[in-house]
C-alpha cells in the first residue's frame, strides 16, 4: 500500500488543507477540473501554475500507463498502468452505441485463485485504495472520445469484496464526487458472504453480479475455491436476503466452458437456483487464457444452454464478448505477466463427471 495518498484519495477537504490559504473558488475549480472535466492537474488552467504545481508536488497521480491496447475499431481500450510501488493493474473501456462502460481493478492480481481466469492463476499483490480505482475512471474517461462514461463494472483485476472498505470508498467518490448515479454501478463478486451483507445493508442502490459459474458444490469447489469456504446453499442465503431487501434485480454469471459446466444437467441446476432467486443470468463463452488448457463453449452448444435455460423458466442472455484480441476480455486481465510461467491447471474427472 502506498504511503502518501494519491490525487483521487484525497476528499474535499483534505484538499483544502493541502492547498492552505487557497480561496474557496480557487478550491472548486480544481475540484472541478479534476472530477467533472477529468483533467491532468497541470491542465486545470483557470487556476494559476503556481497553485497547480503545488498540487502536483504534494499529491500525485497515482498511475503512470505502460502500455494502451485498442480493439474492436478504436470501440475497446485496454491500459496496463504501473502503480508508485510498481505494482501493475488493467482497466478496461468499452464504446457501445448507448453507453460507455469502465471496467475497474480493485486489487493487484487476486487471492480467489480461480483456475480459469488468468487473473487468479496470477495471484495476489495488493489491494487498491479509492483513490487507485476512482483515477482508473478518470483516466479512461479522458480517452472516451467525447463520450460521457455512463456505466462502471467492478469486473477487472482482484475481488471487490475482498477490499471491501476501499472498494466502497471508491463508489461514495463515483457516485458523490463524479456524479454517475449509483444504479450504473456494478460489483461483481465471487460470492464473499459478508461483503454480499455489507452490500444489503448500503443504501446506494448499486447492482450486484455473482460469478457463479456451478451450481453444485463439487463443481464450483474446483472452479471457484472460496465456495468451499462459502458454498452455494449459504450464498443464495446471503442473495435472496440481498434480493429482498433491496428489491433490486441479482446477476449472475456464468463462463461456459466445454465439457464442464455446459451440460444440460448443469443448465438445469442453475436454472433452478438463479429462478429461486429471480436472478437474471449473464453467460460468457469462456475466454481463453494461458494456465488454463479448456476451450469455451461452441456456439451451437450456448445456444442450446440459453435455449434449456428459457425453456425452464430462467432469464438468461449472452453477453458479447469485448477485447479478446488484445486480452482484454473477462478473465484475461493478467497485467502483461509472461505468459509462460502460469501453471495449467485441469478440472478432475470426477467434478466434470459429476451428476
Ligand atoms: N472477482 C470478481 C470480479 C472479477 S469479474 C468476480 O469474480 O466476480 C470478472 C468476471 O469474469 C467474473 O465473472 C469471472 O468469473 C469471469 N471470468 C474469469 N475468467 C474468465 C474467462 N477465462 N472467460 C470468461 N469469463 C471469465
Amino acid at each position: 500500500m502506498p504511503t502518501t495518498p494519491s490525487l483521487y484519495d484525497l476528499d474535499a477537504m483534505q484538499l483544502a488543507d493541502l492547498l492552505d490559504g487557497q480561496p474557496r473558488y480557487r478550491l472548486d475549480q480544481v475540484w472541478q477540473g479534476l472530477y467533472k472535466h477529468s483533467l491532468f492537474p497541470d491542465e486545470i488552467s483557470n487556476v494559476p501554475k503556481a497553485l497547480r504545481e503545488t498540487l502536483i508536488q504534494r499529491a500525485p497521480m497515482a498511475l503512470t500507463e505502460v502500455t494502451k491496447s485498442v480493439s474492436d475499431k478504436g470501440d475497446t481500450t485496454k491500459w496496463l498502468w504501473r502503480l508508485t510501488d510498481g505494482s501493475v493493474v488493467e482497466t478496461v473501456l468499452m464504446l457501445y452505441p448507448d453507453r460507455a462502460t469502465v471496467c475497474v481493478s480493485t486489487q493487484a492480481g487476486c487471492a480467489m485463485a480461480c483456475g480459469f481466469c488468468a487473473t487468479g492463476q496470477a495471484g495476489f499483490e495488493r489491494n487498491l485504495t479509492a483513490g487507485e480505482i476512482v483515477e482508473q475512471l478518470m483516466r479512461a474517461q479522458r480517452a472516451a472520445e467525447g463520450r460521457r462514461v455512463s456505466n462502471i463494472v467492478y469486473m477487472g483485476m482482484g475481488e471487490p469484496m475482498a477490499n471491501f472498505d476501499r472498494m466502497w470508498a471508491s463508489v461514495n467518490k463515483i457516485h458523490g464526487d463524479v456524479g454517475i448515479s449509483a444504479r450504473h454501478l456494478t460489483i461483481s463478486t465471487v460470492g464473499i458472504i459478508p461483503g454480499i451483507k455489507r452490500l444489503t445493508e448500503e443504501s446506494l442502490p448499486v447492482n450486484l453480479a455473482v460469478s457463479l459459474h456451478a451450481a453444485n458444490d463439487t463443481l464450483r469447489d474446483e472452479l471457484v475455491p472460496i465456495n468451499k469456504r462459502y458454498p452455494l446453499d449459504d450464498l443464495a442465503a446471503a442473495c435472496a436476503e440481498y434480493v429482498k431487501v433491496t428489491r433490486r434485480r441479482l446477476s449472475l454469471e456464468w463462463a461456459l466452458i466445454a465439457d464442464t459446466n455446459d451440460r444440460d444437467s448443469d443448465a438445469r441446476e442453475l436454472a433452478d437456483y438463479a429462478r429461486s432467486l429471480g436472478a437474471h443470468i449473464n453467460l460468457i463463452p469462456l475466454n481463453p487464457t494461458p494456465g488454463y488448457p479448456v476451450m469455451g463453449t461452441p456456439p451451437q452448444r450456448v445456444n442450446r444452454f440459453v435455449t434449456l435455460l428459457t425453456d425452464m423458466g430462467a432469464n438468461a442472455t449472452v453477453r458479447r464478448t469485448r477485447g479478446t484480441e488484445i486480452d482484454a476480455a473477462c478473465g484475461q486481465l493478467a497485467a502483461g505477466r509472461p505468459t509462460n510461467t502460469l501453471v495449467p491447471i485441469t478440472i478432475s474427472r470426477a467434478a466434470r463427471q459429476d451428476q
